[in-house]
Parts: structure tokens; sequence; C-alpha cells
């Protein structure tokens, strides 16, 4: 059997590890997490490794290297999902990282630094309001206070934590010593459409967007929709409905950036009332931090130059904001050797426009990305999917990254 087909077959069946029958979802520390580690860590066993779930709920194993100083290398994604998932957001990264283990175990090769296999466990930040924390628990960012925080049903990370058999007094000492780490690799499907509208199986990640965003109420008067004239109105909804244009068209503007107002409701929001308040929520992403301050900067001012011309309160709070991480050059130079290698060109950059684990582990050690192109761009739905051929290619370029970074 192939690699590739080794891989899907495990990703086919791994998905199984889920807590509603005919659909995926594995929400951090959950039941169907635990079946998840304790089927992953089977496996680990199963290509020679001595896996071991940490304080933070993550499965790490250790492929011993010839040079036991040499700081290692660190490959692998996160097993948690989003409710009714794909098979391949996070996983294929795991998987990928234990199909290239498996084979250098297999043939008894040893790479001068060690390989450390990661699985986080809390990447989407579904369940609990926090996410990352697996990899901010390595980098040595993790915030205890996140601990207090709970689910909908009100339990605690904490007391979740210790019910999954986690001790989270142990998670401070999770953190890896800096220069430990000689680079962490994430293998990860693309989640966009970029790399099938331009017929590439494998692109590198170049920097992971940074990302704004906003919580906006209009306020105009409300009124009755018969009487009114247009000229005398004062509408929070038409208002927005022309500030969503001026975001679109100032995004439109510029490659790589990206603005979103993925949420609007109406008031009172009847057929009858010409909407009194509108709220909007904007999201603007870009990999260059400048570029994305700049961006948000103009939408906000065109907000409120429409509003104020329309005789609309304006009122605008920042809800998030995070800076973007560039790929580091060694991981980055190594993909891109790795793809001439093998065959699997040409070479191409993009930037990640969700958020990943190697966002908080850029904090620790050169950190860097494969993505592998997924069917209509489509994720977080069970319609994700990858060909049997992108999945040979995504083993075979791992495979010469990890032994040019592990060298
Ligand atoms: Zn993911």
């Amino acid at each position: 059997m192939t690699l590739g087909q080794k891989l899907m077959n495990r990703l086919d069946a791994f998905a199984r590890q889920s807590s509603e029958d005919g659909a995926l979802t594995r929400l951090f520390l959950t039941q169907a997490h635990r079946q998840a580690v304790d089927d992953l860590m089977e496996q680990l066993r199963g290509i020679g490794l001595s896996p071991w779930l940490d304080a933070m709920g993550n499965v790490q194993a250790r492929y011993a290297g010839l040079d036991p100083h040499a700081p290692t290398v660190m490959i692998g994604s996160h097993i948690d999902t989003v409710r009714n998932a794909g098979r391949f957001d996070g996983t294929l990264g795991v998987f990928v990282a234990l199909g290239v283990i498996e084979e250098l175990a297999k043939n008894g090769n040893r790479l001068r630094r060690g390989l450390d296999f990661i699985a986080f466990g809390d990447e989407e930040g579904v369940r609990f309001p926090t996410t990352l924390g697996g990899s901010r628990a390595l980098a040595g960012s993790f915030d205890m206070a996140t601990l207090g925080l709970a689910d909908a049903e009100g339990v605690t990370l904490e007391t979740a934590l210790r019910a999954f058999g986690c001790d989270p007094s142990g998670i401070p000492a999770l953190a890896r010593k800096p220069g430990s780490l000689h680079a962490y690799l994430e293998p990860h499907i693309e989640q966009g459409p970029v790399l099938e509208a331009e017929d590439l199986a494998l692109g590198i990640v170049s920097a992971i967007n940074g990302a704004s965003r906003y919580s906006i109420t209009l306020t105009g008067l409300a009124g009755h929709a018969g009487t009114v004239p247009m000229a005398l109105r004062r509408d929070a909804l038409a208002a927005a409905a022309e500030i969503i244009s001026a975001i679109e068209a100032r995004a439109l503007a510029e490659p790589d950036l990206v603005a979103t107002v993925g949420r609007i409701e109406a008031l009172p929001g009847a057929v009858n009332v010409i909407p009194g308040e509108a709220r909007l929520t904007l999201d603007v992403r870009a990999p260059d931090d400048a570029q994305r301050r700049k961006a948000a900067a103009d939408c906000l001012t065109a907000m409120t130059r429409i509003a104020g011309r329309r005789g609309i309160g304006c009122e605008i709070l920042p809800s998030h904001d995070a800076d973007a991480m560039k790929c580091d050059p060694i991981v980055q130079q190594a993909l891109a050797t790795a793809i001439l290698e093998t065959g699997r060109g040409p070479i191409r950059y993009l930037p990640s426009g969700a958020g990943h684990d190697a966002t908080a582990m850029a904090a620790l050690c050169p950190a860097g990305m494969l993505f592998v192109r997924c069917k209509g761009g489509i994720s977080h739905n069970p319609l994700e999917s990858i060909t049997l051929d992108d999945a040979e290619a995504v083993m075979a370029v791992t495979i010469r990254a990890v032994d040019i970074l592990a060298a």
C-alpha cells in the first residue's frame, strides 16, 4: 500500500471517533476526544513509540535522534474538530506526522535530530471560550486564568481536564525551553480555494494572517415604512448596506487583504418599520500587520463618514486583535527544497487566512506550514476532501522536509 493510501485509510477510520453517529464532532475533552486519544496512542505504540497524554490533553511522542543534545523537530497538528466537521482539518497533519515517523522507524532510520510527534487537543476553540491551549502550553504562553472559563454546560476547563485524566497544575511544566526545538512543521489542508484554482497540490505558507474584529452599532430613527418620505429618513440598515459596500471595495483594492461583515441585525426588524438600529461585525485579515491596520482604519473612517452624512450614530467597539505570524525561512526553505526534489512543484507561497497552532508555536521556535489543496476550498464541513494523489504528495514532501530539518 502506498503512503498516501495509508494516510487516507487512517483518516477515514479516525473519523469514526465522534460524538455523533454519521457526523464528525470531536470537541476538546469530550468522550469522543478521549476515544480518539486512546486510538491514536494505540497506533503510535503500533509503530514503536511510547506516547503520553500531557497535562493539557495533547498526545505527545518522541522518536529519538542520533544526537540526544540536538534541538528536536516537532511535527503534527490537532485532533479536535468543529461540530459536523470534515475529516482532514487538523487530523491530516497528525497522521502525516505518524506516517513519516513510521517510515523512518520501519527502516530503522535515525536522523541527527529527534522528532517530536504532537496531536494538540484544543485548536478549534468550540467548547470553551479559548483556543490554541495545547500549543500555548508548549510555547509557554498558556494563561492559567483560562482554567476557570466554562463551557455552555457550566463545566470549567479545569474540571474537564481533571475528568479527562489531566492534572492542570502540570501545565506550566509543559513549556519547552527556548532553543530546545529546532523547528515546528504543521501539514494542514488549505481550507481555501487558492491551490485548487491554480491547479497545485501543495503550497508553502508564508504567513498566518493577523486579524482585527469590531462590533458596530448604527443608530438611526425607527419610523413608519409608509408615512416617512425617503428624504426624511434616518435608516440604520440602509446606512449599513452602504458601509458594507465600502468595506468590500476597500478589501478588493489590495491582494491578500480580506474583510468580511459576517453578521448583521436590524431592529426592530419588522416589514413595515424603518430600521432604527443596525448591528454588524467586521473582520479584517492580512498577512502584513501594517497593511491590516491601515485597511481596518480606512473601513472605520468610511463607516463614520457614511453614518455622519446620513445623520446616523455610529459606535465602534474593537473585539479582537491578533498580529500576523511570519512563517520561518528555515521551514519555508526546507519545504521548497522538498517540493522541488520530489517533483511536486512549482512552488507557491501563500498566506493562511485561518489561525493555526503554528501561530502559538512561532513564539517558541521557527514554525511553518505546508498546505494541501482541498476540494472546492471547502472546510469545517463534512464535504472536506483531498485526492489520493495529493495525499501521496504531502507524504513525499513532508518526509523529505523532515529529513532536511532534522539533519
Ligand atoms: Zn485546523
